[in-house]
């Protein structure tokens, strides 16, 4: 099992704010069933969701999972934490770093994300579609431009791989894997209607709207859900014992 940081919201971005201020680097993760269901037999995985310095929950999952664990939590989606963070960013001068997604969609996202918050600085940017043997200059490159604030949407294990490596270059900077949010931002891909987010249904929009999705969703959710009802009923036992 994994920690999860039960934070609300704000308290996650007052914890990366006051981080980046005394210098300190935080990844972020955004956890979700299917992520977990595939540390499962991926070692490389499993360490990285251990070693990141905030995990928040994202998805309905999680945060089901954890109230039948009793704990009180609500799940904070990585794109409203991450568009909370440029906010920040713009509000307070701190410079941006955004890789990943297609060219022309990180572009686009960004001359958005302009429009939205007027004095935003992007440090640097790339698409995340390079080679492994550029990959080196690229995060060379970028720890140059020294980014307060590293966005990493390249989906699942490989971003949080990519930030793995930019940790150990960068000072004092929060790196946040934010999967699809370049595609949303961009304009090219709409999120959820208001109805779904609220229900904790984003996720069933996404399978609706891109069928594909389904077979690496659809078993995640429930075989997870299954685990975690096991694992609560044995502690219950467990407490009642001792
Ligand atoms: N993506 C990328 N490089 C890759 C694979 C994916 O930049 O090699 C981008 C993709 O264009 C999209 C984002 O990663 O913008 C998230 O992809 P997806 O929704 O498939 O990831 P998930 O977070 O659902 O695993």
């Amino acid at each position: 099992s994994y920690n999860v940081d039960l934070l609300t919201k704000k308290e996650a971005l007052e914890f990366v704010v006051s981080s980046i201020e005394t210098q300190k680097n935080v990844h972020v993760l955004t956890i979700n069933p299917e992520i977990i269901q595939n540390a499962i037999c991926d070692k490389e995985l499993d360490t990285l969701i251990r070693n990141a310095d905030l995990t928040i929950a994202d998805g309905i999952g999680i945060e089901i999972a954890l109230k039948l664990q009793g704990k009180k939590a609500k799940r904070i989606p990585g794109i409203e934490f991450a568009d909370n963070l440029l906010e920040i960013a713009s509000k307070n001068g701190l410079s941006v770093a955004l890789i990943g997604a297609k060219s022309f969609i990180v572009e686009k996202a960004i001359d958005n994300l302009k429009k939205k918050f007027a004095s935003l600085n992007i440090a640097y940017y790339h698409d995340g579609y390079f080679k492994n043997e550029e990959e080196d200059a690229i995060i060379d490159n970028l720890s140059k431009t020294d980014p307060k604030i590293v966005l990493v949407a390249m989906g699942g294990k490989k971003q949080e791989m990519f930030i793995s490596k930019l940790k150990n270059k960068l000072k004092g900077c929060v790196f946040v894997g934010v999967g699809g949010s370049f595609d949303v931002w961009s304009g090219y891909v709409k999120r959820a209607p208001i109805f779904f987010q609220k229900v904790g249904l984003e996720w069933l929009y996404r399978v609706l709207s891109e069928p594909s999705r389904f077979k690496r969703i659809f078993p995640a959710l429930p075989i997870f859900l299954f685990k975690v009802i096991i694992y609560s009923i044995k502690n219950e036992k467990s407490e009642k014992h001792d």
